[in-house]
C-alpha cells in the first residue's frame, strides 16, 4: 500500500498527538503511526501513579483535564489523551511500527512499517516530511551483568501487587526507581533499594535528583524500618534467588530476593535518524539529534524531531513545540 502524505508522524505520545492536532488544523494530510497504543509511554507508568505535573502542563486544550485531585493519575491522563483522539477524530494507526525510512528520489521520504497486530504485514508510505515523536523509552538501560536475563529481572515497573511479602530489590537512584521502591514497600513487599551515594545525596532537580515528594515518603518508609537502602558501587551478578553486589565500602554482599527491578533510565533508538544522515550530539542527559532550535528541523531537510528525545523533554514541551513548528512545516510545504 502506498499513501502520499504531507506529514507522517512517528509516535502517538503527547508530542505526536499535539502534532496531529496541529497538522489537522493546518489542513495537512497526515498520519500518526504508533507501534503500541495511544500514549503508550503513559500506559506503561505504574498503575495508579500520580503525575508530577499539573493539568495545565499536560492537557491538550486549556481547561480540558479535570483530575479528582490537583494532579492527574496515569489513568486520568491516559483517558484524557484517548478522548482527545476520539473527539477530534485524529488519524492514528496503532500496533504498527516504523522500521525504516529512506529518501524518495522524487520528493520526500518512503516510510516502511510493520503491523504488529496484523500478521506482521509490511507497508510503505510516502511522505513529504517526517516528524519523529517517538520518545526515549525504546532501550531500557541495562546493568550488563550475568543473570540480568533471568525472568525475575524487570526493566520496567508496572505494579506492586504480585510482590506482597516477597523480597524485592530495586536498583537505581532516579524518580522511577524511588517511586517503584515506595509502591512496593507500601504494598507489603520486603523492599531493598540499591543506589549510588551520589544519587542518594543529589538534591538538584536539574541534575535528575529525586523529587522531594517522592523522597519524603521514601524516607518515612526507611525510618519505619519497612524499606532498606544499600549504597553500592557495583551490582556484580544476579542469581535465581539473590543478587551479589559490592557495597560502597568495597565489601561483597549477597541480597536474597524474588524479584529485581533495574530502573536506571532508558534511551531513544536513534538508528533510523542516523541512517538518514541526521547528526547527533551530547544533550543535557543523553545523546540527542542536532536540530534547529526554532524549527526543530534536523540537518536533513524535511526531517523534524520533537518530544522526549530532544532537549525539550517533559510533557509540556512535547505538547507546546509541535504547536509552534507544525505551522512552519505547513508553510514550507505550501511554498513553491
Ligand atoms: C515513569 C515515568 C513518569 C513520568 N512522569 C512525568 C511527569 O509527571 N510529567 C512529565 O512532564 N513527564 C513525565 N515523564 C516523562 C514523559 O512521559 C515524557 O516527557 C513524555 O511521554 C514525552 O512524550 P513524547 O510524545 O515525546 O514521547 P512518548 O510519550 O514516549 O511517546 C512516543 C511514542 O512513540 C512510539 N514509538 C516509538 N518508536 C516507534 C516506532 N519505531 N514506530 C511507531 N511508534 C513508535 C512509542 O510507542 C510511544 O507511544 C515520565 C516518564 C516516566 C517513564
Amino acid at each position: 500500500m502506498s499513501d502520499q502524505l504531507d506529514l507522517l508522524i512517528i509516535g502517538a505520545g503527547p508530542a505526536g498527538l499535539s502534532a496531529a492536532d496541529a497538522a489537522a488544523q493546518e489542513g495537512l494530510t497526515y498520519l500518526v503511526i504508533e507501534k503500541g497504543t495511544i500514549a503508550n509511554t503513559i500506559r506503561q507508568y505504574p498503575v495508579g501513579r500520580t503525575l508530577f505535573s499539573t493539568p495545565n502542563e499536560l492537557e491538550m486544550r486549556e481547561g480540558s483535564l479535570h483530575p479528582v485531585r490537583d494532579k492527574p493519575t496515569r489513568e486520568e491522563l491516559l483517558s484524557h489523551y484517548i478522548h482527545f483522539v476520539l473527539d477530534h477524530d485524529l488519524r492514528i494507526t496503532t500496533g504498527e511500527e516504523v522500521t525504516d525510512i529512506a529518501r524518495n528520489d522524487a520528493d520526500g521520504f518512503i516510510v516502511h512499517t510493520r503491523c504488529r497486530s496484523f500478521q506482521e504485514q509490511e507497508k510503505n508510505y510516502h511522505a513529504r516530511a517526517v516528524l519523529f515523536a517517538f520518545g526515549a523509552m525504546e532501550h531500557p538501560r541495562l546493568l550488563n551483568i550475568p543473570g540480568e536475563d533471568l525472568p525475575k529481572v524487570h526493566h520496567r515497573f508496572v505494579e506492586p501487587y504480585p510482590y506482597v511479602r516477597k523480597e524485592a530489590l530495586v536498583v537505581g537512584g532516579g524518580n522511577s526507581a524511588a517511586e517503584a521502591a515506595l509502591f512496593l514497600s507500601e504494598e507489603g513487599a520486603r523492599t531493598t533499594m540499591a543506589i549510588w551515594r551520589d544519587d542518594w545525596e543529589n538534591r538538584d532537580p536539574s541534575a535528575g535528583a529525586m523529587k522531594h515528594w517522592v523522597r519524603s515518603p521514601l524516607e518515612r518508609e526507611i525510618a519505619q524500618g519497612r524499606l532498606r537502602v544499600i549504597l553500592y558501587k557495583d551490582i556484580d551478578e544476579i542469581a535465581p534467588d539473590s543478587v551479589r553486589l559490592t557495597t560502597e565500602a568495597g565489601e561483597s554482599m549477597t541480597v536474597a530476593n524474588h524479584v529485581v527491578f533495574v530502573l536506571i533510565g532508558s534511551d531513544a533508538d536513534l538508528t533510523m535518524l542516523k541512517k538518514l544522515g541526521v547528526r547527533t550530539a551530547p544533550g543535557k542527559l543523553t545523546e540527542v539529534p542536532v536540530y534547529n532550535p526554532d524549527t526543530f528541523e534536523t540537518d536533513v531537510p524535511g526531517i523534524y524531531v520533537v518530544g522526549h528525545f530532544t532537549n525539550a523533554r517533559h510533557i509540556k514541551a512535547a505538547i507546546d513545540v509541535p504547536r509552534k513548528i507544525v505551522p512552519l512545516i505547513a508553510e514550507k510545504l505550501r511554498s513553491p
